[in-house]
């Protein structure tokens, strides 16, 4: 607690801020947002036992450290008072103006709406934050500030708390504040949140980095004195600096792709500020007559700015001593942009010369919610930002020398589609350095790209690419493409799909049931009839098996009504005398026509689960044993087998509310953190872990089993694939013990 204490900043603290700040501030203003913090959270006190004010007060001093305005230092003061105190937003509109409110509201997460997962949770959270920032992007700086400073406090939570918020720190927050350049936020981010992730491995890199510091200091002193005596020859006023590249870029480097030391040419830097852009080319070409460029390595971000609106140059060249670093040359306003991104528009003013550059980073985000409005799984919008927003990019050319910036792991499909929709629609093949590569090829940076075009009307794209694509750009456009051209071959496709989906669960409903039994579910998603949604199967924008656990609650639903129904018909109608075969559920959730009052196991040699396809056996007084037809201790052929009249059909109830244990297996790259990354993921999911084992197998592999409790096939399935997100995993499998 005392560790962490000095990550606090008192009002106190705020008012020195403002006082220095070269900003004109509405102290009153403050003031009154302040007093009325203070009374309202009164003496609620952060986990750590801090007075709860603090948080807020320390926010505002981040928000003032970007040189936001008065309104935005307000909202922060206030951002918490509407999600933990009575304080309402119509009072916050009454007393601070409607766009304080509009800042507070924007920041508060949503609370009333029940979302079945967490992640959904996540992405609602992020959606309507994103919405919020389309209209006003201070909001998006305020949340930062609320973001950073959790992430410096964040010691004394619990470790699962800590990891789930450093996850997401990692995933949404820093790749937003990257996409807004202000890269202060963006590397403390990453630096905090990578060290709850990996604690060994950050520090790791931080000893390294120490070591390689106890004389890296003076290379890099060396090189700026000899570039700083040259380049004051001809240029008046530049500005020269150094800096080391932060742990968690060198991390990524080191194990995310795992390169030597050796490999990473920019841990050390050093950086030329000048006056204008011409000089900015004058100092290049000093640099390289100093020193030997390597090749490759020269990127001019002044002609093609990155989408951030980073401006520099970078080369790298080799030191005197063999040692390769890397040279950014920039002008002052260009320095400014790099360092606080759009937040530069309020601490430099260049709101007002500037603004086609601030309605860019808006159009960005109208772009992403766009992209967002055909798509029906909340959580892909997640799983865009983490790809679209990345930092980690790769540079292509065109046969033209164009660049094109893509994240990495972009395919040349995205290459296309990143030149233009119609380039992409059209594309038949692509070259990479004048050689044919297939459509899968993963780019890398410098690899010069040719796109291979058909004739318009000719060719289009193919539905295999949706899962190629790395971007949601190119995703989206090929969507697009099959939405407007392919519509009535989407619904017959989609509906066939659904159709199989439908038998492979056992659902038995007529066109009507049908359309009742889907009908809560398209209207929670937006999507306005069933041609719709057929369609929307096809073009990806629905992801069936997904949906299947809402489809079940609501098949339920039906056969309910059904049973209703039936009932009243008998009160009225003289009924029909006929033996039914009567059904008995038991225990196990399996039903065997005609059976009364068995006693049905489930096989201990196959375990099947709900959605398994069964058979039962009858054992010589042992009751009636259940297995999965795959199970090697099922014939193939039951009349073959020794005893067919012993095998009996059976089925899953619909209406299962049992739970089966099961054992599943991973195999990845073994690391650490990896076996409480996976417990942490089915900790989140909360699945009951029975056991768990891990061995090295080799190879700088590990097999992980978990012996866990799961509902059906279908929630093992989420399970699966919750697990094969983890990083490092090859594979995940359900073993018969
Ligand atoms: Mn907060």
């Amino acid at each position: 607690m005392a560790a962490n204490r000095k990550y606090y900043q008192d009002y106190e603290e705020l008012c020195e801020l403002l006082n220095k700040s070269p900003a004109d501030y509405d102290l009153e203003k403050i003031e009154r947002a302040y007093r009325l913090a203070e009374k309202m959270h009164g003496d609620q006190r952060r986990i750590s036992g801090v007075p709860y004010i603090l948080h807020p007060t320390s926010v505002a001093c981040i928000v003032v450290d970007l040189g936001m305005d008065t309104d935005s230092v307000v909202a922060a003061l206030l951002h918490d008072v509407v999600e933990d105190t009575p304080v309402t937003i119509e009072e916050v509109t009454a007393q601070f103006g409607a766009d304080v409110a509009h800042l507070v509201n924007g920041v508060t997460k949503i609370s009333k709406i029940a979302y079945t997962s967490r992640e959904e949770r996540q992405a609602e959270n992020v959606r309507k934050m994103l919405i919020a920032m389309a209209d006003d992007i201070r909001v998006i700086i305020i949340k930062l500030a609320d973001r950073l400073h959790n992430m410096r406090t964040i010691d004394c939570m619990k470790e699962q708390k800590r990891r789930d918020i450093a996850l997401e720190t990692m995933e949404v927050f820093a790749p937003i504040a990257h996409r807004l350049g202000i890269k202060a936020i963006k590397d403390e981010m990453e630096d905090l949140s990578l060290q709850y992730l990996d604690p060994v491995g950050y520090k790791e890199i931080e000893t390294h980095l120490q070591n390689i510091m106890s004389d890296g200091q003076g290379f890099i002193n060396k090189i700026m004195e000899q570039i700083s005596a040259r380049v004051s020859e001809y240029i008046k006023d530049a500005k020269v600096s150094g800096r080391v590249k932060s742990i968690h870029g060198i991390y990524k480097k080191l194990i995310i792709q795992g390169k030597s030391l050796e490999e990473i040419y920019d841990i050390y830097a050093v950086r030329v500020i000048v006056d204008t852009v011409v000089d900015c080319y004058n100092v290049l070409g000093i640099i390289h007559d100093m020193f030997q460029p390597l090749p490759n390595r020269f990127k001019d971000y002044i002609s093609t700015p990155k989408p951030n609106l980073y401006r520099s140059l970078h080369t790298t060249v080799i030191g005197s001593d063999g040692v390769p670093f890397e040279v950014q040359i920039r002008t002052q306003e260009m320095h400014q942009t790099a360092e606080y991104g759009i937040a530069a528009h309020w601490k430099y003013k260049l709101g007002m010369s500037n603004k086609s550059s601030m309605d860019e980073q808006l159009a960005w985000i109208r772009q992403m919610l766009e992209n967002q409005a055909d798509n029906h799984d909340p959580t892909r919008l997640i799983k865009d930002i983490k790809t679209d927003l990345s930092s980690d990019e790769v540079f292509v050319y065109t046969p033209k020398g164009e660049l094109i910036n893509l994240p990495m792991g972009s395919t040349v499909i995205d290459v296309a589609y990143a030149i233009h929709s119609a380039v992409g629609n059209r594309m038949l093949g692509a070259k990479a350095n004048y050689r044919i590569v297939p459509i899968d090829y993963v780019v890398k940076t410098g690899d010069i790209i040719e796109i291979i075009t058909g004739k318009e009307g000719s060719v289009g794209p193919s539905r295999d690419w949706l899962k190629i694509v790395k971007t949601s750009d190119a995703r989206n456009k090929i969507r697009q493409w099959f939405k407007r051209e392919k519509r009535e071959e989407n619904i017959v496709l989609g509906k066939a799909e659904f159709e199989k989906e439908c038998k492979k669960n056992g659902f038995e409903l007529n066109e009507k049931e049908l359309e009742i039994m889907m009908e809560p579910i398209l209207r929670k998603k937006n999507i306005p009839s069933m041609e719709h949604f057929y369609a929307s199967i096809s073009y990806g924008g629905t992801v069936l098996w997904k949906l299947m656990p809402r489809m079940k609650e609501e098949y339920t639903k039906i056969l309910e009504e059904r049973k209703k129904a039936e009932g009243i018909e008998e009160e009225y109608v003289v009924p029909i005398v006929e033996d039914k075969p009567k059904t008995k559920i038991s225990k196990s959730g399996v039903i065997i026509d005609g059976m009364d009052d068995v006693d049905i196991k489930l096989s201990k040699c196959c375990t099947p689960l709900p959605g398994d396809d069964i058979i039962a056996f009858i054992t010589k007084g042992h009751g009636i044993s259940v297995h999965k037809r795959t199970c090697l201790n099922v014939p193939k052929n039951i009349e073959d087998a020794e005893d067919p009249t012993r095998w009996i059909s059976a089925r899953w109830s619909d209406s299962i509310s049992n739970s089966f244990r099961t054992v599943v297996e991973i195999q990845a790259y073994d690391r650490t953190g990896l076996v409480a990354d996976l417990a942490g993921q089915l900790g989140n999911m909360h699945i009951n872990i029975h056991n768990m084992s891990s061995k090295n197998i080799g190879n700088g592999l590990a097999m992980v089993t978990f012996d866990i409790t799961v509902k059906n096939k279908s929630h093992l399935r989420d399970i699966i694939s919750r697990l094969s997100s983890v990083r490092g995993v090859i594979s995940v499998e359900r073993t018969n013990r």
